[in-house]
């Protein structure tokens, strides 16, 4: 394989640690999520987080403002603690972050890191006071911040600074050009203001989200080559669905091919009574199927066609994901490396024994018929053939034989 088929090197950046994860620095890339519970509502937002910690979210975000939710936030920690979830806690401040961290020393203490969005803290004059606010808060209780600006929110006054010097160019900028501008322009401002009260560059996490994929990969490409900020990527408002997930995926992708990004976030629109942690299970996913990290076995599947006369061997594959998954949970505490292992599951003959002789465990099970025989291969070699009722239960005895051997 060419040297053009690896991910390149990361760029270089200053670590910022957020609790016990590091952002950055020689750290792996870090995964997060966010919440969308009331934070006020203590319980369901600490079950949320749990879900989203158990999931694998390395960071989870959660939504501070009011009064109530900054109120809650300090017994949210308390009672993640309790469950023994140690997960660092984002608080997300738009507006009134300034008052709730002030009335709420607590609730600053709590977090781990603030977010704050330099279009979303006032204008004028009180902007320069609460931003100092929201800095110096961070500075007393040693929290980093992440200085995130979006596309939907950007400060006006500093995008009408820079359409107006645009206006009386020799050369204007187009219209992408401007607003990539102004991204870059009011993440770096912002981030140099809180420099100068006192915030370390170790304490400082930048992103600029927007919703297009092709925007996305220009903004963070010229914000990465014009810092040394760990950055968070995130395509916003993603979508619903496979949408979301696409549009997520390409954005990112070619992103972290070329090393930018320290932590993603994958803002997918959950389906009615969807699981929250879909969200982070394609962040991981990402990560892995590009070789920069392993979280869990990946199973390997092929689509079925023709010969395939049940849906028989998508369900093996469906269930066997979703057993090594939960399994992981404890596995990853007893065994190292169980998250490179390879599992395929494979429809008929034709690619089956092959692609199975590929993965530490395959299976290939029949194309139809009854009776049906599906050869088993571990490590490359032919070890068993399963027949019966019971393929899927004596498939996953296998799986943890060889996990826990
Ligand atoms: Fe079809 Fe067999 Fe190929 Fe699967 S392995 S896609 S069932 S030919």
């Amino acid at each position: 394989m060419s040297s053009n088929n690896i991910p390149s090197s990361r760029r270089k950046c200053v670590g910022v640690k957020v609790g016990s994860v590091t952002i950055g620095g020689d750290a792996p890339i870090v995964v997060q999520s966010m919440t969308n519970t009331d934070t006020a509502d203590e319980i369901a937002t600490t079950m949320q987080v749990a879900q989203l910690a158990r999931a694998g979210s390395e960071l989870v975000r959660i939504t501070v403002n009011t009064m109530e939710a900054a109120r809650a936030v300090a017994g949210i920690r308390a009672r993640l603690d309790d469950m023994g979830c140690h997960v660092p806690l984002v608080g997300d401040f738009h507006f009134n972050g300034h008052k709730l961290l002030t009335a709420y020393p607590e609730c600053a203490q709590a977090l781990a890191k603030y977010r704050i969005n330099p279009g979303n803290v006032g204008q004028g004059k009180k902007r320069d006071e609460q931003f100092s606010t929201l800095i110096e808060t961070a500075c007393k209780y040693d929290k980093p911040v992440r200085i995130g600006v979006n596309w939907g929110s950007l400060d006006p006054t500093m995008l009408a600074r820079i359409m107006d010097e645009n206006a009386r160019a020799a050369s204007p900028m187009d219209a992408a050009q401007v607003m990539r501008k102004a991204l870059i322009t009011s993440a770096l401002e912002s981030a140099a203001k809180a420099e100068e009260l006192g915030l370390g560059r170790d304490r400082i996490v930048l992103s600029c989200k927007v919703s297009g994929v092709q925007d996305l990969i220009a903004v963070y490409s010229e914000l990465a080559a014009q810092c040394d900020y760990a950055l968070h990527l995130g395509l916003t408002e993603a979508g619903m669905g496979s949408k979301g997930i696409v549009a997520s995926t390409a954005a990112l992708s070619v992103l972290l091919f070329r090393g930018i990004g320290d932590t993603i976030r994958i803002s997918l629109t959950p389906e009615p009574g969807g699981d929250r942690s879909r969200e982070v299970i394609v962040g991981q996913e990402i990560l892995q199927t590009m070789g920069l990290r392993a979280f869990v076995p990946l199973v390997a599947a092929c689509p079925g066609c023709g010969r395939t006369t049940s849906t028989y061997f998508q369900e093996l594959a469906e269930s066997i994901q979703a057993y090594v998954r939960e399994q992981m949970i404890d596995w990853r505490e007893q065994y190292d490396g169980v998250e490179n292992m390879t599992l395929a599951v494979m429809g008929c003959v034709v690619n089956g024994p092959g692609e199975s002789k590929h993965a530490n465990i395959g299976i290939s099970l029949p194309g139809s018929g009854e009776n049906p025989v599906a050869p088993v291969f571990v490590d490359g070699q032919k070890t068993v053939t399963l027949k019966g009722d019971n393929i899927a239960g004596e498939f996953r005895a296998i799986v943890d034989e060889y996990v826990r051997t």
